[in-house]
């Protein structure tokens, strides 16, 4: 299928690895032209290479911390005007509830709540100006049930999620389409932090910790960041225009619900 998004610029923060990185591929795939961030320069380079060099579009790279507002900044001046936005962050530590005091809690806000919505607030007035726009917001599969050590994050994306939910309607008019895409368990090196946590704590070498938790997965494996880009270039495509404000859950069955 064509996404009809041949020409069109994107922005993809947190991109260098992981789930970012496989929505920056599969954008390039369709044509897009790309603006990639990450923190770390090498990396960040590499794939931006990597990119231009397979799907010949043109990609700019872009080190800055994109939680922070001078990170925000140096993005958002290199990209100028953009037609799709992908926002993306590392996601809040793991812990227990009664650890965590103001500061943690302000951490994960500014970088998974907050950060989504000074990115949105930046890019999406030029979409409407233009009538047609792009969001996809990384979220996680907490947003539809809790990781208890993941408190940080339930509560952060729960507060993304609520935001996208109302601003979604106001916009849709105006051609800017916006909707959050919520990853269970992908093999990425986040995977293997969460799972690195779980075979110290239980005792067990990473593999076999690996191994348990896909057994939870009705798919029977974790999912892959070619399966998240493609979902992800969906949302971003042409054809999504009529999906406004949704939470599209990618986690191989492992929530249990009926919707
Ligand atoms: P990952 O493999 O660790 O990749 C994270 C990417 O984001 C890297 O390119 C990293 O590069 C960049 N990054 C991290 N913090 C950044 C910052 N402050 N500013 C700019 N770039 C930053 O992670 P992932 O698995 O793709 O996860 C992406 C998001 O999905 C996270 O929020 C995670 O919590 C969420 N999620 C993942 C899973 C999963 O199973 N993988 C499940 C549920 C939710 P640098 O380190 O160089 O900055």
């Amino acid at each position: 299928m064509d996404m009809g998004i041949r020409g069109k610029k994107a922005l993809v923060c947190a991109s260098s690895k992981g789930l970012g990185k496989g929505c920056a591929a599969a954008l390039a795939a369709e044509g897009v032209d790309l603006v990639l961030n990450a923190r770390g320069a090498e990396a960040l380079e590499a794939t931006a290479a990597e990119l231009r060099d397979t799907y010949g579009v043109t990609v700019t790279a872009v080190a800055a911390d994109i939680t922070t507002e001078e990170g925000r900044k140096k993005v958002l001046d290199a990209a100028g005007p953009v037609d799709i936005l992908v926002t993306n962050a590392g996601g809040p530590p793991p812990g227990t509830w009664t650890d965590w005091n103001r500061d943690d809690f302000i951490a994960a806000l500014d970088a998974n709540m907050l950060t989504p919505i000074a990115l949105m607030q930046a890019c999406v007035p030029g979409m409407m100006d233009r009538g047609w726009g792009r969001v996809v917001n990384i979220t996680s599969q907490s947003v539809k049930a809790p990781i208890a050590v993941l408190g940080l994050s339930n509560s952060a994306r729960a507060g993304l999620t609520g935001f996208v939910a109302g601003t979604s309607r106001q916009v849709a008019g105006k051609g800017v389409v916006i909707n959050n895409l919520l990853p269970g368990i992908h093999a990425t090196d986040r995977a293997d932090s969460l799972d690195g946590g779980a075979a110290k704590a239980q005792g067990i070498s990473l593999d076999e910790a690996r191994a348990r938790r896909a057994k939870t997965i009705p798919a029977g494996r974790y999912g892959t960041a070619e399966e998240f880009g493609a979902t992800c270039a969906f949302l971003c495509s042409q054809h999504a225009g009529y999906m406004i404000g949704q939470n599209v859950l990618l986690d191989g069955g492992a929530n249990n619900q009926t919707m």
